[in-house]
């Protein structure tokens, strides 16, 4: 079994239920659900979009390797982006990313592990900091709470949800 970390992130159609839907598809394509952080609410990076983010972290247990797991994020993310809204499809309806996957360092064309920008991003430490904040990532060689605390970003990531 390997012991994974996602980051789920979305901010169209109704975010709170395409956060369970996706933790559901999880459940039956990935593996065992082990912990959930708080679900917070983050203000996008950029202008593209009005509605602010909400990210949550979840950890799996999973027989699946790396790459699997990729797969089966990705075809999740292709199921709930196809919700009807309006007379549109919604692109980014939910982002599914792999922080870590057990202590693996994993560099390939289509997935690099840990996840290289969740040392620069407050909406992915602070939700890891809920679930793992003694876990060492393994390039850096400093625990979630020390990123934390050296992590420049300055947006505001405030609790949505428990
Ligand atoms: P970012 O990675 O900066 O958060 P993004 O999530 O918006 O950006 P996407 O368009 O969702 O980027 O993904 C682009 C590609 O990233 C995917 O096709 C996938 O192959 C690749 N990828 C590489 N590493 C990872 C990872 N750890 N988790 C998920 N996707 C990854
Ligand atoms: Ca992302
Ligand atoms: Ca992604």
């Amino acid at each position: 079994m390997a012991r994974v970390y996602f980051l789920l992130g979305g901010n169209l159609d109704d975010r709170e239920r395409i956060l369970s839907e996706a933790i559901l598809k999880m459940k039956s394509e990935i593996g065992e659900l082990v912990n959930c952080s708080s679900i917070y609410e983050t203000e996008p990076w950029g202008f593209d979009h009005d509605l602010n983010f909400l990210n949550q972290v979840v950890v799996f247990d999973t027989r699946l390797l790396a790459e699997k797991v990729l797969d089966a994020t990705q075809q999740i993310e292709k199921d709930l982006g196809r919700v009807r809204k309006k007379d549109q499809y919604s692109e980014r309806t939910i982002d599914i990313d792999i922080l870590f996957y057990e202590d693996q360092i994993i560099s390939t064309d289509r997935l690099v592990v840990p996840h290289p920008r969740l040392q620069e991003r407050l909406f992915a430490l602070v939700p890891m900091v809920d679930v793992a904040p003694e876990l060492i990532h393994p390039v850096e060689m400093k625990s979630i709470r020390e990123l934390l605390v050296e992590c420049p970003d300055e947006m505001e990531v405030k609790k949505f949800k428990h």
